[in-house]
């Protein structure tokens, strides 16, 4: 009997899975294959939100392969040691997997494809399973990648999704191969209190009620932050519990301007991949250098503080940053304004941001992650790099009547507006009783010091 492993990452589900349909027409068996790999970890990318969602999928992925006569085989280390052990103890012949974009990506798959190689075993690398269009599928004319998304996104619209690749019946597993146990959520410290729940169950289900109900309104209050009107999906996006590609087919499916606007979003996600596929220094080098001479924790590190804390005295920030640490998710327009509010407000090294966004969201990932906070920072994409979002107008604009505020800070909980966006503006003894503090900064002073810095005047 043939054996085939697929070695399973950011794609942890059994519907619409290439390698696994792949591996399943090409061998009599196959060998699900999770690595936990110790370098990610090691390099402090394993936070507690996204490894007790995890632990969620795997258990899920689990359940759904036994579901179908197999089951999730479980290892712990480095990736390629971890796949070529397992080659030889169920002798297999070829490994299929998804690409990836990131740098390490592409090195662990260069490393493995060398390992295997040397036994006489082959590596399958599929495009076009983490993300709706492979990165490098699209290019403008004279370059390897698109830098400016509206351009991007045209081509990518015009591109018909690929089939879709039903899950497997059967998934025949050789008996005798070990497997650690599941990691556990429950063992997992750290975690956010709100943390949603991972798998491909819960993903699914999630996508089905969000084309049932929510995307229909996606289009006029996505921005709103109290409505909290957005999918939810990025976690499963993160994971591959729901594949992109399946995303955007049925949102098509269902029609209208809510589902063309959320589909528009999808493509984000596969414009960041490109760029980072291209660029992969851009996950810690400005993508386009604006000479700043950022702002660290050594010149204000207090602010810093401050700002991971919600403790900016701008309620707006404060509810968003608090959002973060609580449910290890955060709306996007909260993560534009924050992010703003530290690069370009306290002038901030984008990098430390980014870094803190990474240590709690749940869907932190390096292509979206570190490319939105280069958008934001002005070093990015954005073809605007020196626009900055002034919270008060953001607050008028986005939470007209300080819900989301009065949700997330609950010192300010009490308050109307005006009040609950600029509680400085209270009389002196019901300022007195709020324990919340006074504004890190002078907005315009702020302003002046970022525009001073940036060279324009
Ligand atoms: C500073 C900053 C950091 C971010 N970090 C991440 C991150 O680490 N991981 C991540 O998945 N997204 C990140 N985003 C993008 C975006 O904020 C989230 O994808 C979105 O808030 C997730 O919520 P949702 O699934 O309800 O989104 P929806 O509004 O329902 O959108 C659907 C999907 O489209 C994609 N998407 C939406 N907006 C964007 C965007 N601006 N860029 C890329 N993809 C997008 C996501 O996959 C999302 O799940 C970041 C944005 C900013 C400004």
């Amino acid at each position: 009997m043939t054996v085939a492993i697929v070695l399973y990452t950011s794609d942890l589900r059994v519907n619409d899975h290439p390698p696994l349909r792949a591996a399943l027409s090409s061998a009599g068996e196959v060998v699900p294959l999770f690595v936990r790999d110790s370098r990610i970890e090691a390099a402090g990318f394993g936070a507690p939100n996204r490894q007790a969602f995890l632990a969620d999928c795997l258990a899920d992925l689990d359940a759904g392969l036994r579901a179908r006569g197999g089951r999730l085989i479980v290892r712990s280390g480095d990736p390629v040691a971890a796949v070529a052990a397992v080659a030889g103890e169920s002798d297999a012949d070829e490994v299929h997997m998804a690409a990836g974009a990131s740098a390490y990506a592409r090195s662990r798959e260069a490393r493995l494809r060398d390992a295997l190689e040397r036994e006489g075993r082959r590596l399958y690398v599929h495009e076009g399973v983490v993300t709706a269009v492979a990165p490098g599928e699209l290019t403008p004319a004279g370059s390897d990648h698109f830098a400016v998304f509206t351009p991007y996104f045209r081509r990518w619209a015009a591109l018909p999704p690929r089939a879709l690749s039903a899950a497997p019946r059967h998934v025949p597993v050789p008996e005798g191969i070990a497997s650690q146990a599941l990691p556990a959520r429950g063992a997992v410290r750290g975690v956010s209190d709100l943390l949603a729940r991972g798998g491909e169950a819960e993903g699914r289900e999630l996508l089905t009620r969000w084309l049932s109900g929510g995307i229909r309104q996606y289009g006029q209050i996505h921005d709103d932050l109290a409505a909290d009107a957005t999918s939810r999906l990025s976690p499963h996006l993160h994971f591959g519990t729901v594949s992109a590609t399946e995303i955007v087919r049925r949102a098509q499916q269902r029609g209208g301007l809510g589902a063309a606007a959320f589909v528009r979003q999808i493509c984000w996600r596969d414009f960041h991949y490109q760029v980072l596929a291209a660029r992969p220094d851009a996950a810690a080098a400005d993508y386009r250098s604006r000479h700043d001479h950022w702002r660290t924790e050594r010149d204000a590190g207090e602010e810093i503080q401050a700002w991971r804390d919600g403790r900016t005295g701008y309620p707006l920030i404060d509810a968003a940053m608090r959002q973060l640490r609580q449910e290890g998710w955060m709306h996007n327009r909260a993560r534009l304004l924050t992010a703003s509010f530290l690069t370009k407000t306290l002038y901030v090294d984008w990098r430390i941001g980014a870094r803190h966004f990474l240590d709690l969201l749940v869907d932190g990932d390096i292509a979206n992650n570190q490319l939105n906070w280069q958008w934001a920072a002005g070093t990015g994409t954005d073809t605007r790099p020196n626009r900055v979002l002034n919270p008060l107008l953001q607050a008028r604009r986005f939470d007209p009547d300080g819900a989301y505020v009065r949700r997330w800070v609950p010192e300010l909980a009490g308050l109307s507006v005006p009040y609950v966006h600029q509680p400085w503006k209270l009389s002196g003894p019901d300022r007195a009783a709020i324990d919340y503090p006074e504004p890190l900064v002078d907005l315009t002073d702020a302003l002046g010091r970022f525009r001073r810095s940036r060279g324009i005047g």
